[in-house]
């Protein structure tokens, strides 16, 4: 199932990075494995996936221990300044910094580890009240004060864009997240790129593929619905 999945959502893909004509190589599939257990994990680092995605820092850290050593893993959930240490030097890459003094911790942490941090600024670019991220306004000026930080890199942006029935309700969020990163990277800001750009999720990542994602989220799309104790 979860073969047919995968190679499913990697034929979306490279059909809208042919509707947009992008190169397929631009896009990477985050395969988001939260609350799924380490066997279905398994079964898709067989079928190639090396780049997998939880949002708790717990759950991130057991799934770390055990499985292959040559996977890069993606913290996208909302991240607390106390648990930051725990996973600071497991991850390639955190999608979700959206204030300064998370910036400051993940800086702090690794400054003490030697090591540099690669983070995303996470943007709740349809301004929803549930969601966490800065909003459109704030995401300039909060970069610009994030990159004097020593040990911290901003390689782009995130945003979860609203849950939709039609992706095409979303399409214009992602132009919104595409634009926002155009006009960031021509202030050509020491320390700051942005060549990454997290957005679409089962629902609408080929919508985001279309305009200009270059991580997609999957979870439900490869592993099926997700159960959550009550
Ligand atoms: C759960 C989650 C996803 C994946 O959602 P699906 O709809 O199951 O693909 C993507 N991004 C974030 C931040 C998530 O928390």
């Amino acid at each position: 199932m979860i073969r047919d999945n995968i190679e499913k959502v990697q034929k979306n893909i490279k059909q809208s990075c042919r509707t947009a004509g992008r190169a397929e190589t631009e896009v990477t599939l985050i395969a988001v494995s939260k609350t799924k257990p380490v066997p279905m994990l398994m079964d898709a680092y067989e079928c190639g996936c090396r780049h997998f995605g939880e949002n708790k820092v717990q759950e991130l850290v057991a799934k770390y221990e055990v499985m292959p050593k040559d996977i890069h893993w993606h913290m996208i959930g909302h991240l607390q300044r106390n648990k930051v240490k725990y996973i600071i030097d497991k991850v390639s890459l955190i999608h979700s910094v959206d204030s300064m003094r998370l910036a400051e911790e993940i800086s702090r942490e690794a400054s003490k580890r030697g090591i540099e941090v690669s983070v995303l600024i996470e943007v709740n670019a349809a301004e929803e009240e549930s969601k966490y991220g800065v909003s459109v306004q704030e995401t300039l000026p909060l970069i610009q004060e994030i990159a004097s930080l020593p040990g911290i890199h901003i390689k782009g942006l995130m945003t979860i864009a609203p849950y939709v029935e039609n992706s095409e309700e979303n399409r214009p969020y992602f132009k919104i997240m595409q634009q926002l990163a155009v006009d960031i990277s021509r202030k050509n800001i020491d320390n700051v790129s942005m060549n990454i750009l997290s957005m679409g999720m089962t629902g609408d990542y080929m919508t985001a593929v279309e305009e200009g994602a270059t991580c997609v989220r999957v979870g439900t799309g490869i592993f099926g619905e997700r159960q959550y104790d009550v």
